[in-house]
């Protein structure tokens, strides 16, 4: 009897003993997740902020360190459109160059078939990899079929890449591709006529295609963005009595002030006649509606020269709209906001209303 409850209690001790080391490597793992998640979101962040595709290489080679073990080093290459190659833009951890700068598309196979691949005995070697026994892959960066370049990692003999590392490399590639379409699209973009002459805001046709790139910057964050239209009251009687170059002139004032007072990445373009959009990254609605009463204020204070002569303040009505709250898309969204516009111009002008 002593004997069974003697064995019965060890077992317990074995079995307890057993559910906490599971239980530790669980709160490991969800730990290793957790930090993992972390990194890659202020990945994500750090992307959105690159201007050139210089400071995105300088990003991948600050984080990539932080997102893997020591024993993974790696490389990033971008594509060279105009030699049609590779370009290694950065490495770290220590990878080797393999003395090449730049190498064939066809060179790299997971460009080739625009799929990662990772270099072993059985799927074969990527040709511009000159190490034959270590764990090595390659990611494609690419958005829509069009290739941007290749990330590639390294484990040193004695180490591997695990499946998780593989799943964090693929979304840092996901990531980087993003930016730099991104980027690569803005670029295009500004190469097109873009700003209106008058008050050197971006016209409607950048906003159209902008907006939809920070809407989808938006998503893919999951941040909130405001779209505000903004349009001057009674403008047609400014212009009736000041004249009509009095009116261009506090249009190009107004758009100075837009420009003083947004911020870096808020997008400010002139809709059309004396009316403007906004669109701007936004915490919740209560930012938002300071913001568009910032706006008003601002405007309201604004203190009118023209040729010596003192001209009356302007004022202005703003609807804002909320993204995703009031809608999807860039055309459902400045459709809302001009719906509170006219809520705004209703109640009196010189007001900020916000959609519902
Ligand atoms: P509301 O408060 O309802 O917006 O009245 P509003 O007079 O501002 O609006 P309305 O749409 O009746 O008139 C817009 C005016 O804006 C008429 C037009 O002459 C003037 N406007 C549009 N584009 C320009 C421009 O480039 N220069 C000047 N000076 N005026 C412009
Ligand atoms: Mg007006
Ligand atoms: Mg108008």
């Amino acid at each position: 009897m002593f004997l069974v409850l003697l064995l019965s209690v060890s077992a317990a001790r074995v079995l307890t003993r057993a559910v906490d080391t599971y239980q530790q490597q669980l709160v490991k793992q969800v730990e290793e997740r957790t930090r993992e998640i972390k990194s890659l979101e202020k990945l994500g962040h750090m992307l959105t902020a690159c201007k050139d595709s210089g400071a995105v290489a300088q990003v991948v080679q600050t984080i990539m360190p932080k997102l893997f073990k020591k024993s993974i080093a790696g490389a990033l290459a971008f594509i060279d459109e105009l030699n049609s190659q590779l370009q290694i833009v950065t490495t770290w951890g220590g990878a080797t160059r393999q003395g090449e700068e730049c190498y064939k598309l066809e060179d790299c196979l997971a460009v080739d078939h625009n799929h990662y691949h990772a270099s072993n005995d059985t799927n074969g070697y990527c040709p511009h990899l000159t190490k034959k026994d270590q764990d090595q892959v390659c990611f494609p960066l690419s958005v829509q079929e069009k290739m941007l370049g290749s990330l590639s990692l390294e484990a040193e003999v004695e180490s591997e890449i695990s499946t998780d590392e593989l799943d964090v490399a693929l979304s840092v590639a996901e990531y980087v591709s993003l930016a730099l379409s991104n980027i690569q699209q803005k670029e295009k973009l500004e190469e097109m006529t873009l700003r209106d002459p008058l008050t050197k805001l971006y016209n409607r046709r950048y906003l159209e295609e902008a907006g939809r790139q920070s809407i989808s910057n938006a998503q893919r964050n999951d941040q909130k963005l405001a779209v505000l239209v903004l349009d001057i009251d009674h403008f047609k009687r400014f212009n009736d009595d000041f004249g009509h170059e009095a009116g261009d002139h506090v249009l190009a004032e107004v758009g100075d002030l837009f420009k003083k007072i947004s911020r870096n990445n808020d997008l400010l373009c002139r809709y059309g006649g004396e009316e403007f959009v906004i669109v701007t990254t936004v915490n919740d609605d209560l930012s938002a509606r300071v913001m568009a009463d910032k706006y008003c204020q601002s405007i309201r204070e604004l203190s009118l020269d023209f040729y010596g002569k003192l001209l009356p303040p302007v004022t202005l009505s703003i609807g804002v709209a909320m993204y995703p709250d009031n809608g999807l898309s860039l055309t459902e969204l400045i459709r809302t906001a001009d719906k509170a516009l006219y809520q705004a111009k209703s109640q009196g002008r010189n007001r900020a209303v916000m959609a519902f």
